[in-house]
């Protein structure tokens, strides 16, 4: 592993394990972040971006498991750790996430210093818990006052804050945030999406950021990671992917991005469905809604990353002759 990557996911295969077969939710995932490099992973819903997420902190449910692949994080492979060790070293210490709908998910019960505290707690954090929520709480620019208060007390913006003042309270490298901003108004996202960001600047924090939203990934991610089908099928710098998308599937997600002074009337949608994940397809999972689709994609699965980059897709395979289907 090269000395200035922090993370390298190598075939990483996560399924769900059901009575009619695996659900191949991720899928052969492979990506490398530097250490200066945060990411954004997105794709359509059940796409495997929240699973993708999950396997990364092995936090999967049966009938959830990760199935092969390893995840290197300073050069460690985290996957090869004993659950237990995993858990008492790396787990919220070394990668953190913030789950989609976390916020939804504090105690009603207990203020905000108390259920920090408990995360210390349960952590064995020694150091003194008063100083490290606060600390942890000005990182989120959140009032000391809040620790007193309530969730009930809390508007949604300032759940979400306690939520990620929570995943940082141990200092991990990769904090992995799944749609951190949904149900969020569009004010208080840009807020959130200016706080990861400035995380990810001034704390040196990976950030992961796991959306369905192309546009608010691209305002604080250096790379962007498009998923389909339980599968990467581009990466690249956001603004290569934002500004000159390569893969099909991409070029129609940036197609459907509302915009304000666009002169189109209708927005243009992906027409047909993503393929089951239970029986994909054999060839190219994007075969049945791509409109450059050719005779070979139907049968064999593009590569990636390949030789010549990182867009699975064989229309930019020098070596192949192009035969439309
Ligand atoms: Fe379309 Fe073929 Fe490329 Fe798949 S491999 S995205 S079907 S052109």
């Amino acid at each position: 592993m090269p000395q200035d990557d922090k993370l390298a996911v190598s075939s990483l295969v996560a399924y769900y394990i059901t009575e009619r077969g695996p659900v191949r939710a991720v899928d052969g995932v492979n990506f490398v972040l530097k250490k200066n490099e945060s990411l954004g992973i997105v794709g359509e819903s059940a796409c495997g971006k929240s699973t993708l997420g999950s396997a990364l902190m092995r936090s999967m449910q049966a009938p959830g498991k990760i199935v092969g692949g390893s995840v290197m994080l300073l050069g460690e492979d985290v996957i090869k750790l004993a659950d237990k060790e995993f858990g008492s070293r790396v787990r919220w210490k070394k990668i953190a996430m913030v789950f989609q709908g976390a916020m939804n998910a504090l105690d009603p019960v207990y203020t905000v210093s108390s259920q920090l505290k408990e995360v210390l707690k349960e952590h064995g954090y020694q150091g003194d818990f008063d100083n490290k929520v606060a600390e942890s709480m000005s990182q989120v620019e959140l009032d000391q006052s809040v620790g007193a208060r309530y969730p009930h007390e809390l508007s949604g913006g300032m759940k979400q804050r306690v939520v990620i003042a929570m995943a940082l309270l141990l200092e991990p490298e990769l904090l992995i945030a799944d749609e951190p901003t949904t149900a969020l108004d569009v004010l208080v996202q840009a807020q959130i999406i200016a706080l990861l960001k400035k995380l990810h600047e001034e704390k040196n924090l990976t950030v992961i950021l796991i959306t369905h939203d192309l546009a608010l990934v691209s305002q604080i991610a250096q790379k962007i990671a498009i998923m389909y089908a339980g599968q990467l099928v581009e990466i690249g710098s956001a603004e290569e992917v934002y500004n000159a998308p390569k893969h099909p599937y991409t070029q129609a997600l940036i197609a459907a991005v509302p915009r304000l002074r666009s002169p189109e009337k209708s927005i243009p949608f992906i027409p047909g469905s993503p393929p089951s994940l239970l029986d994909p397809p054999k060839g190219c999972r994007f075969y049945a809604r791509c409109p450059h689709a050719m005779e070979v994609c139907k049968s064999d699965p593009p590569e990636f990353p390949t030789k010549t980059g990182y867009v699975r897709c064989f229309l930019y395979d020098p070596t192949l002759k192009k035969t439309a289907s």
